[in-house]
């Protein structure tokens, strides 16, 4: 029998078993029971309600416990919309003037609610519905266990494929299969029930891909051929080949079963590479580092072997949550990734805010282009308190270890001086209230055409550059790097951007001062001769792939050239 298939682009090696679920179609079975009045489907309402609030309680303590604060809040906000007056008087209003019962009167008030906040346009708002959503499907599932299951006429699906919530709840592994995600959306994601991910949409170098690949989920993106029938059915993703296969046949689970086994031993190997240095045998040696989106992965990038931390994403502190992460906050999370990378160079980049993340509570306006806009240290620049506190939180955290600072998106020497004063302002302020800080060494990503071209004077200004090939690819070549359908020109090798980089490494060393590479190219085992032969220092990938870079490194016998 012929197995069926999908295609997409995959974004590791690593293969997933798991069932087939489509996470944008949630249907529910509305109970048709004729409504028993007022008292009786009002009494319902709120015993369901009261339900949820009490698991979603736990939850919050769990995560509290086994996550972060910045997951916690997510349940903190489900029962604050469990609370919402005006919310639950929709609810008992339905109930009141259609004599509908309390699962109807939920989903219609819910659809209207949503509804009204669709058409307000604004992004502040509309972020929301997804937690809306998620709530709506909390209560209809308590009030679906109430009726102990039975049905009548199939109810509507309160997600539509653009904001279905990532998360999920089931106990089985599973292959979530989704339209596309947000980098909010992605986090969310319970590593625990979902093994692998399919997306019909994405990109490889878009933040959602960043992501799924640092928390070490196997997925493919650009997935064709996927059908809806596939829903509920065993699959594997084989994202060697990036197939995903329906039903496997006993000759392709044989075929995975090997492929993981090699998989095993390669991983061992590596792991043997774990405390070696990263020289090659001409004896180059170059730093390997990680990059990181939150303090807990800290751990992986020490359990992969890596020389440090070369890029913390901190903008992720400020993602799944309602309101801004205080100075204190900061410093602590800064403080436990310094501390877990015991005494290694930790560099934290200043949010990074803007074009796909973009936290409802920030109230950032709506832009026509916003990967063009106000992103980045244009949005420190534009909110400096925002980026006091933030510079504050590092400069108290560099005092507990070796922390630098990154500023990201620059274009002009300006900005670079502008962020300095800041931060000497900042550490001021701090010795004034006699609180310990210490000013870290500052550098500036490289990841947009203009900064590469002035990078000589950028680098009389700071002690390191960090090259982020992912936007300056994007800038350089005006492709998009969340649109799936220009990502064809996206070539890491088209000269304009190896020039920049050449350019760059050039600027750096002409002043004196080391040069690393953060951006996903950073991972890509066919350009790491060009990088040695270009003189980069240092090379940030995610934690999974430190070992194989490492790998490559020693294996490079001859020491490369780079022809063009
Ligand atoms: C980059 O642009 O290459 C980079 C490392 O930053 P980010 O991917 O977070 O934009
Ligand atoms: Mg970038």
């Amino acid at each position: 029998m012929k197995v069926a298939y999908g295609k997409g682009v995959s974004l590791s090696g690593r293969i997933a078993y798991g069932k087939i679920k489509f996470i944008t179609l949630r249907k529910y079975e509305i109970s048709a029971r004729p409504a028993e009045g007022f008292e009786a489907e009002a009494a319902r309402f709120e015993t369901a309600r009261r339900l949820v609030i009490a698991r979603q309680e736990e939850l919050y303590e769990e995560a509290l416990e086994k996550a972060s604060a910045s997951v916690a809040q997510i349940f903190e906000a489900h029962i604050a919309i469990l609370c919402d007056e005006e919310l639950l008087e929709k609810v008992r209003h339905r109930i009141a003037q259609r004599k509908t019962n309390a699962m109807q009167a939920t989903l219609r008030a819910f659809r209207e609610i949503t509804d009204e906040m669709l058409a307000t346009e604004e992004t502040a708002v509309t972020e929301r519905i997804a937690d809306v959503r998620d709530v709506a499907n909390l209560l209809l599932d308590a009030l679906a266990e109430a009726e102990g299951g039975a049905l009548s006429e199939p109810g509507g699906a309160l997600c539509t494929e653009e904001d279905a919530p990532a998360e999920s709840s089931g106990r089985d592994s599973f292959i979530m299969v989704a339209e596309d995600l947000t980098p909010s959306e992605t986090l969310r994601i319970d590593r625990n029930s979902v093994c692998g991910v399919i997306l019909r949409g994405g990109s490889v170098n878009s933040h959602v891909s960043i992501l799924l690949r640092s928390m070490g989920i196997p997925a493919l993106v650009q997935c064709e051929g996927i059908e809806r029938s596939w829903d509920g059915m065993p699959a594997v993703i084989d994202s060697a080949e990036g197939t995903v296969y329906i039903e496997p046949d006993e000759r392709i689970l044989n075929e995975m079963r090997e492929r993981q086994q090699d998989e095993k031993k390669r991983t061992a190997l590596l792991s043997e590479l774990k405390d070696l240095p990263s020289v090659t045998p001409y004896g180059r040696r170059i730093r390997i580092c990680a990059n990181i989106e939150s303090p807990e992965e800290a751990i992986a990038a020490r359990e992969n072997g890596a020389e440090g931390i070369g890029l913390l994403r901190t903008e992720f502190l400020f993602m799944n949550r309602h309101t801004y992460p205080d100075e204190n906050e900061q410093y602590e999370a800064y403080r436990k990734v310094l501390e877990a990378m015991k005494g290694m160079r930790v560099v934290i980049r200043t949010i990074d805010i803007g074009a796909d993340k973009t936290p409802s509570y920030m109230q950032m306006e709506r832009e026509r282009n916003p990967v063009l806009g106000l992103r980045s240290i244009r949005l420190c620049l534009a909110r400096p308190e925002l980026f006091r506190t933030q510079l504050r939180a590092i400069l108290r955290a560099a005092a507990c270890g070796d922390a630098a600072i990154l500023f990201p998106m620059i274009i002009s020497v300006e900005e670079v001086r502008k962020s300095k004063a800041l931060l000497t302002e900042c550490g001021k302020e701090l010795s004034e209230k006699g609180i310990p800080w210490r000013m870290p060494e500052t550098g500036v990503m490289i990841e947009t055409p203009a900064a590469a071209l002035i990078a000589e004077d950028l680098a009389k200004e700071v002690d390191f550059f960090s090259i982020g090939t992912n936007d300056l690819l994007q800038y350089t070549c005006a492709v998009d790097r969340g649109n799936g359908l220009v990502e064809y020109l996206a070539d890491p090798m088209h000269p304009a951007l190896q020039r920049l980089i050449r350019m760059t490494v050039e600027a750096a060393h002409g002043a004196g001062i080391p040069v690393a590479i953060c951006g996903e190219l950073g991972a890509d085992l066919s350009v790491t001769d060009r990088f040695l032969a270009m003189g980069v220092d240092e090379i940030s990938v995610h934690p999974v792939a430190v070992l194989p870079l490492r790998g490559k490194v020693r294996s490079m016998k001859e020491e490369p050239v780079i022809c063009n």
